[in-house]
């Protein structure tokens, strides 16, 4: 959506009527508003906002919080509702344990939820980064308020910045600050027990420090990285890290709803005189912005929304709210500035189905077929068959030639299955090394070593193709091709 506040030709009658407050057309959108002219970072004061926004947002995230912190507890079938284990390769959706087997499977969902994204973009806008993305869930919703807490609203925390160190600053930096670490430290651990789970991480926290260096190691990185994150970059992760707000160019259009200004509304700003009934405001050139800037002082980003939709902007509804209150406080209608779009403000049209929306729903449709087929094909039990690394063929006393493998099989149902393995081709022995048989417990990976003796009479030189059925029940249910190496002729 392109910025329309203020258009050169109406400079003129901006400039023509002193009272109206015009933009600046040599700084319009021409630096970062979290950066200075000379790029040093301006910090950011939002000041409180209250509104029905802001207190719906606020129990919506009560509800994430809620989920995010009890997360790594909830079980399904006696996995975790999430768990990304990088470390251990092993990834757990709903309950459902996916391995490194099931990689496909893996990246068509994330080709589904990032198509379903792109769909939701272009359709809404950013409404994910201002009421469910956890950076600002946890920014505005926990730290931003402990902040107000502490140190009070935004021009107290300005005056308290400015004023020089003395015993009520330093203990109410010193207050602030160790709560944040502290509540840093706990979404560290929390996103620590999605990563290893929560019993992996609790024998970490009581185990001698000894025996989990690298765990602790990345306990006290993830809580500094979040200490950083939410005492000191705020903001700047959703303007320089975040990749999805950089997307939003390619992906919005004049049809997307965004958190807008409606400049048709709006313009001329013009602050608005004590004795001037709202009624008596259309009677003059002025619009219905007072420019009070009540939506640039509440903005976390610093951004000021009449200039249009801006890279900035992560849609938390603050400036909504902040324009409301205003509006009716001058007796005019809300939503000044509200979830609409470009054509919906200029041409008073409702939300479209365009073509590309049907052109990203149609490739969702697809790859939801399919990641609906991978599943619902996914074997039970999946093998894989590697030559023992570091082994060489061995020739036993009665003349026969062997090989040791190693057979991994992953069991993804929930129930113990145990299984056989027979060498098909070419004739000759498989020995189960160890126990003798393999049992894989539900939802786990068993590594067993194979020895596989050949008659050299059936072996071709140097090496011989091998084929291996496993057999569960009776039923075969793989079959794995390797190798047997032997000597030269
Ligand atoms: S809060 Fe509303 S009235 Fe005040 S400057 Fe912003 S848009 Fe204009
Ligand atoms: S412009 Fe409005 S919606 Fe966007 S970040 Fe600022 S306050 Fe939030």
């Amino acid at each position: 959506m392109n910025p329309t506040p203020t258009s050169p030709d109406k400079k003129g009658a901006a400039e023509a009527n002193p009272s109206t407050k015009a933009v600046d057309w040599s700084d319009f959108r021409d630096h970062l508003a979290t950066a200075h002219q000379d790029g040093r970072r301006k910090w950011i004061y939002p000041r409180k906002v209250d509104g029905r926004f802001y207190r719906w947002r606020t129990w919506f995230s009560w509800l994430l919080l809620a989920i995010m912190f009890a997360g790594p507890f909830i079980t399904i079938h006696g996995n975790p509702l999430l768990m990304m284990n990088i470390v251990e390769r092993k990834f757990v959706v709903l309950g459902q344990i996916f391995w490194p087997q099931d990689m496909i499977i893996f990246a068509v969902a994330v080709l589904v939820g990032l198509t379903s994204i792109v769909i939701f973009t272009a359709a809404f806008g950013r409404i994910w980064c201002g009421w469910a993305c956890p950076q600002t869930v946890m920014m505005e919703m926990v730290f931003r308020k402990i902040e107000y807490l502490i140190e009070g609203d935004a021009h107290q925390q300005r005056a308290l910045n400015a004023a020089p160190w003395n015993a009520g600053k330093i203990s109410k930096k010193l207050f602030k600050h160790a709560i944040f670490y502290a509540l840093s430290f706990l979404v560290g651990n929390v996103l620590l027990s999605y990563i290893i789970g929560w019993q992996q991480l609790y024998q970490i926290i009581t185990d001698p420090p000894a025996q989990h260096l690298t765990g602790l190691g990345f306990m006290i990185a993830f809580s500094l990285l979040f200490y950083g994150i939410f005492a000191r970059f705020r903001e700047q992760a959703c303007t320089f890290i975040c990749p999805y707000g950089r997307f939003q160019s390619v992906l919005l259009d004049e049809n997307s709803i965004v958190v807008a200004y409606d400049h048709t509304r709006g313009e001329q700003r013009a602050p608005i005189r004590r004795e001037q009934k709202f009624s008596e405001r259309w009677q003059t050139s002025h619009g219905d912005c007072i420019a009070c800037n009540q939506c640039v002082a509440v903005c976390p980003t610093g951004i000021d929304i009449r200039n249009g939709t801006q890279m900035e902007c992560v849609h938390c509804t603050a400036c909504m709210d902040a324009c409301d209150n205003v509006m009716t406080k001058i007796g005019a209608p809300r939503g000044l500035i509200r979830y609409a779009s470009l054509n919906g403000i200029e041409r008073r049209e409702p939300l479209r189905f365009t073509p590309r929306l049907a052109g990203y729903c149609v490739v969702l449709l697809v790859l939801t077929t399919v990641l609906g087929l991978l599943v619902f094909l996914r074997s039970e039990v999946e093998a894989t068959v590697l030559r023992a690394p570091g082994s060489l063929f061995q020739q036993m006393p009665d003349g026969h030639y062997s090989n040791l493998y190693t057979v991994r099989v992953v069991n993804k149902t929930s129930r113990d299955i145990p299984v056989e393995l027979r060498l098909q081709s070419p004739a000759g022995s498989l020995t189960v090394m160890g126990e003798g048989s393999i049992v894989v417990a539900a939802q786990k990976l068993t590594e067993s070593s194979v020895l596989i003796e050949l008659d050299p009479g059936a072996m071709k030189s140097g090496t011989t193709p091998l084929v291996i059925g496993v057999y569960s029940g009776g039923k075969k249910i793989e079959t794995l091709k390797t190798a047997f190496i032997g000597p030269r002729n």
